[in-house]
C-alpha cells in the first residue's frame, strides 16, 4: 500500500493574475450591469459607452477620452488622426510588446528603435537624441515619439518631451500597461499630445473582453480620433471625411469597466503595497525594479532581473508558482521588423534585458502568506 504521509506534497498552484477573486468582490454588481445591457440591447456605443468616458476623462483629468476596440487600435486611431505615413520616422522602444511598432509599420512609417534604461526599463532620453540623428541621416522626417510605460511605471516626460520640442516631435504615451501611475502628480492620460491605454483582462484596468482608449487635451484631436474610430464617419452616416477603421467599443465592456473602474484606484494601492513587499523581501537576490521618486507605478508587472534568470524560472515551475516573460525576443529582432534602424551601436541593453528579466505573479488581491511563498521560492533558486 502507498505510504500517503510520505508522498510529497504538491503546492497548491497560485495564480499569475487572478482575475477571479476580483470577480468575487464585485460580481453582483457586473451581472447586474451587464444585464441592463442585455435588457436595453444598444450593444455598440451605447450609453455605457458615453459614461465609461466621461469617467475615463475625469479620472485621469484629461478633456478628453475616445473609447475604442483594443489597446492596439488606440495607438493607431492616434497615429491615423495625426495623418503618420510614409517617409515618418516614428521612434520606439523595442523592449515593449509588438503593438507600439506594429501600427507604425503598418501605417507606412519608419520605425526608430531606441534603446531602454536598465533600471526602469523605460526609454532613454539620451538615446532617443542619438535615434533623431540616426533617421534625420537617412533623409527621413522624425515626426512621433512613442515611448511605453512598461510594466506600470510612467517614462521619463520631462527629458523626452524636451527632445520633442528641440526637434518637433509630438508625444504618443503607450500607457497599455501603464493607465492609473502618475508621474510629478499627474495621472497618465495628461502627460503627452496623446495617450493611448488598453483594457485587455490582464492589464491593470481591464474589461472581459478586449478595449481600449485614447485620451487628449487637444479638440482637434479628439474629433479626428472620434472619426477614424467609425469609418472616418462625419456629421452623420452618409459623410465619410478621412479614411478609418472599425474600431467602436462595446456597451457590454463599457458596463463592466464602469464597476472595474469603481474600485481601481484602491486596487492600485493594494498593488504598490504588494510591490513594496516583493521589493522589501527580494532586495539583495535579485535586482528589483526602481521606481522614480516623482512617480508611481501601477505594477502591470512585478519584473525583476537575474542573470540567472531561467534557474529561477524553472524553481518555481517546481512549485506551481508561474513567472512570465516580458519580453524575451525584443521586437527588432523579431522577423518583421528586423530591417529598420536602431540607434548607434544598437539596443544592448534592451538585449541583455530580454535575457534576464523575469515577472513574478501581480495582483492586487495576493495574499501575504502567498506572496512569501513566491519570495521564498526566489530566494531558495539562488541560494
Ligand atoms: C497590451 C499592450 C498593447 C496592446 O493592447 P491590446 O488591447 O492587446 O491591443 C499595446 N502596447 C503595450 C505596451 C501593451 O502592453
Amino acid at each position: 500500500m502507498r505510504d500517503l504521509a510520505a508522498a510529497p506534497v504538491s503546492p497548491e498552484p497560485i495564480s499569475f493574475i487572478d482575475l477571479q477573486a476580483q470577480r468575487a468582490r464585485i460580481s453582483e454588481r457586473i451581472d447586474a450591469a451587464i444585464a441592463r445591457v442585455l435588457d436595453h440591447g444598444h450593444f455598440i456605443m451605447g450609453p455605457e459607452v458615453a459614461e465609461i468616458e466621461r469617467k475615463l476623462a475625469a479620472h485621469c483629468g484629461a478633456k478628453h477620452a475616445i473609447t475604442c476596440s483594443n489597446g492596439t487600435s488606440a495607438l493607431l486611431l492616434a497615429l491615423m488622426a495625426r495623418d503618420i505615413g510614409r517617409g515618418d520616422a516614428v521612434f520606439v522602444p523595442s523592449f515593449t510588446f509588438t503593438a507600439t511598432v506594429e501600427v507604425v509599420v503598418l501605417l507606412g512609417a519608419t520605425p526608430v528603435f531606441v534603446d531602454v534604461l536598465p533600471d526602469t526599463y523605460n526609454m532613454d532620453p539620451a538615446n532617443l537624441e542619438n535615434a533623431i540623428s540616426v533617421a534625420q541621416k537617412m533623409g527621413l522626417k522624425p515626426a512621433c515619439v512613442i515611448p511605453v510605460d512598461l510594466f506600470g511605471q510612467p517614462v521619463d516626460f520631462d527629458a523626452i518631451q524636451t527632445l520633442a520640442d528641440a526637434h518637433g516631435l509630438w508625444l504618443l504615451d503607450d500607457a497599455a500597461q501603464g493607465f492609473g501611475a502618475t508621474y510629478k502628480g499627474r495621472r497618465l492620460g495628461t502627460c503627452a499630445d496623446i495617450t493611448a491605454t488598453s483594457f485587455y483582462p490582464s492589464k491593470p484596468l481591464g474589461c472581459y473582453g478586449d478595449g481600449g482608449a485614447v485620451f487628449t487635451d487637444d479638440d482637434e484631436t479628439a474629433e479626428r480620433v472620434a472619426q477614424v474610430r467609425v469609418h472616418g464617419q462625419g456629421r452623420d452616416r452618409n459623410e465619410n471625411v478621412r479614411v478609418g477603421v472599425t474600431a467602436r467599443f462595446d456597451s457590454i465592456q463599457a458596463a463592466v469597466l464602469i464597476e472595474k473602474l469603481a474600485i481601481f484606484d484602491d486596487e492600485c494601492e493594494a498593488r504598490r503595497e504588494i510591490a513594496a513587499r516583493y521589493t522589501k523581501g527580494l532586495e539583495g537576490v535579485v535586482v528589483t525594479p526602481a521606481v522614480r521618486g516623482d512617480c508611481t507605478s501601477v505594477w502591470a508587472q512585478y519584473t525583476v532581473t537575474s542573470a540567472r534568470r531561467d534557474r529561477i524560472v524553472t524553481t518555481l515551475q517546481g512549485q506551481n508558482i508561474p513567472t512570465a516573460l516580458f519580453y524575451p525576443r525584443p521586437v527588432h529582432t523579431q522577423a518583421p521588423y528586423r530591417g529598420f534602424p536602431t540607434a548607434t551601436g544598437g539596443l544592448p541593453v534592451t538585449e541583455r534585458l530580454a535575457d534576464e528579466v523575469v515577472s513574478l505573479p501581480m495582483h492586487p488581491y495576493l495574499a501575504p502568506d502567498v506572496q512569501d511563498r513566491v519570495i521564498a521560492a526566489v530566494r531558495a533558486a539562488l541560494l
